[in-house]
């Protein structure tokens, strides 16, 4: 039987390791962290997720605002409000909830954030650091599976780690953090030949296909520790991940379930960076 790797107790040390240091800088300075929070349209989805931040903003004591856009926005409207924000001197982070409606060009947006206020580490300048190891702000999830790795305390370096999945925003960020902790790392995506052969080498298996289920016991090698970053609602509104996780758990070492895993840690992270951009843009390290 594996170990569950309990994702809200470790995000929830993160949050108060970020709120104490917040307190602490407060109290030196009269300055908190504040992040800007920009949506844009009716997904419900991303309507949650909002909100969420906005509450783990109140939790660590960051100031946040939230800019809530029309469906019909144009990308030159957005476009200027990230400007502003960028100028804005109270403002330490931007964070553009994704997606964005479809008239609007993504990439665009998260070229326009300033790289320095850019706590969602999209922006090329920021993926590029990430690359070379050089790097201010984390890629928030693949960042999050990192603290939950080393929370079982097991080493990475040396191991075989795989990645399924090879999106921007996790996958490919995720194989260089591992790297960069001297992982032995293969990224899996929908083209690699008989996945389960190259799935069952790992020590280390993270999971980031957004498929319910999809990683079954087969594909696992006994004591692995798995990672399942996905999130899928099923018919029953249930909320689900990519790995089965009933076949697997038996065999893995450590496990994080869904929900309850990776999903805690975004967020913390998200939280983590917000504090970065102040401390840089205030030069208080
Ligand atoms: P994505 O952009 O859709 O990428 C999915 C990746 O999975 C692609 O690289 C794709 O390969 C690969 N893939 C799809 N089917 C496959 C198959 N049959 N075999 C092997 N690889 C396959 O998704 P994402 O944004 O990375 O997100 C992945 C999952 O993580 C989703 O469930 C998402 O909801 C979840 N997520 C969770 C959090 C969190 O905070 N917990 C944050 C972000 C994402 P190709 O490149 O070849 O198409």
């Amino acid at each position: 039987m594996a170990n569950l790797i309990d994702g809200k107790q470790v995000s929830a040390t993160v949050k108060e390791q970020v709120k104490q240091e917040t307190e602490n800088l407060f109290q030196k300075y009269g300055k908190r962290p504040a992040l800007a929070v920009v949506i844009v349209g009716n997904n419900p989805a991303s309507r949650v997720y909002v909100n969420n931040k906005k509450k783990a903003c109140e939790m660590v004591g960051f100031q946040s605002f939230e800019y809530a856009l029309p469906e019909d926005t144009t990308q030159e409207e957005l476009l200027e409000l990230v400007q502003t924000l960028n100028a804005d001197e109270n403002i330490n982070g931007i964070l553009v909830q994704l997606p964005v409606p479809k008239q609007i060009d993504e990439n665009a947006i998260i070229n326009a954030i300033s790289s320095e206020k850019d706590v969602d580490a999209f922006h090329p300048e920021n993926v590029g650091k990430i690359m070379i190891g050089d790097y201010a702000f984390l890629p928030c999830t693949p960042a999050g599976v990192m603290e939950l790795i080393h929370a079982t305390g097991i080493e990475i370096s040396g191991k075989k780690c795989v990645v399924i999945g090879r999106s921007n925003i996790v996958g490919k960020p995720m194989a260089m953090l591992l790297l960069h902790e001297s992982g032995t790392v293969t990224i899996c995506h929908s083209r690699t030949q008989d996945l389960p052969s190259v799935t069952r080498e790992a020590d280390i298996l993270v999971v980031a296909i957004g498929k319910a289920n999809f990683v079954t016991a087969d594909m696992v090698k006994e004591g692995a520790v798995v990672i399942d970053v996905g999130m899928n609602r099923l018919e029953n509104g249930k909320l689900c991940g990519d790995v089965n996780f009933a076949e697997v758990e038996p065999k893995a070492s450590w496990i994080t379930p869904v929900p309850g895993g990776v999903g805690p840690m975004t967020i913390a992270m998200l939280m983590k960076n917000t504090l970065t951009a102040f401390k840089k843009q205030n030069n208080l390290f």
